[in-house]
């Protein structure tokens, strides 16, 4: 049985005080005990820390927006994965479209990622996803087969236990526009099923693939009834701790 995982993914919005007033508004609506879904919040770098105490006795857990490779040295301005979990994350977020496009960010710097960050015990969600353009000219699934293979290569399905995927079609990022439930379980499964043929049937039934792209609350249901989807990953909705919680508490 896959646990659903709802994740928030801030990116590079709130201060400290703002992403600390976030939080205390998050664990005050959440009630204690909930275990339905696990629950994930990525802050900035700059709170971790704070919002880490926060969170430490609930049952929202911490997560990084990105790390670096190595585990320490002369790499002015990069984070390690040991300094990740030293702050209290439990998960990173690796590839995300926005590093892919903005930064630079390939499936071998995706590939490094992932090493660094199972090996220092944190869980990688690792984003992939087609542009508009690739949609329109029928590349989804080759895309997402190489962001796959070349993302996880040398990696075995004991190794990447704990992965997470999150199918993130780029054209639905910010955009307002999602993929209809019908094309994000359609990817879902064709990712499973890519999983099962590399890394073997056991990983491919544990591993929890999160759909994002404008997922909100009036959209969240729809979505998680999806038989290949366990969960979402959400940008702008996630900035607002009502809204996160609305669409956390889907099922009420
Ligand atoms: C994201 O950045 O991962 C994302 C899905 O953003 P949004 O929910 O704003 O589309």
């Amino acid at each position: 049985m896959r646990k659903p995982l709802i994740a928030g993914n801030w990116k590079m919005h709130k201060n400290s005080t703002k992403a600390v007033e976030t939080a205390i508004r998050l664990v005050d609506l959440i009630p204690a005990g909930t275990t339905q879904h696990d629950i994930m919040i990525a802050p900035p770098f700059t709170a971790l820390s704070q919002v880490y105490e926060i969170i430490k006795s609930t049952c929202v857990s911490l997560g990084a927006q990105n790390l670096y490779w190595e585990k320490k040295g002369a790499f002015t301005g990069e984070i390690s994965s040991e300094m990740l979990a030293s702050t209290g994350c439990k998960y990173v977020i690796i590839g995300h479209s926005e590093r892919r496009q903005y930064f630079g960010e390939t499936d071998e710097t995706v590939n490094k990622k992932i090493n660094a960050a199972i090996c220092a015990d944190l869980i990688p969600i690792l984003c992939v996803g087609e542009s508009a353009q690739e949609r329109e000219s029928e590349k989804t699934f080759s895309v997402l087969d190489k962001q796959i293979k070349n993302g996880l290569d040398n990696c075995s399905g004991d190794f990447l236990k704990t992965l997470v995927l999150a199918y993130e079609p780029v054209w639905a990022i910010g955009t307002g526009k999602t993929a209809t439930t019908e094309q994000a379980q359609e990817v879902h499964q064709f990712l499973r099923s890519l999983i099962e043929k590399i890394f073997g049937n056991q990983l491919a039934k544990s591993i929890r693939i999160l759909y994002g792209g404008s997922v909100k609350p009036d959209n969240i249901k729809n979505i998680m009834v999806m038989p290949d989807i366990d969960g979402v990953l959400v940008g702008g909705a996630s900035l607002d701790s009502d809204t996160f919680y609305n669409i956390i508490n889907f099922n009420a």
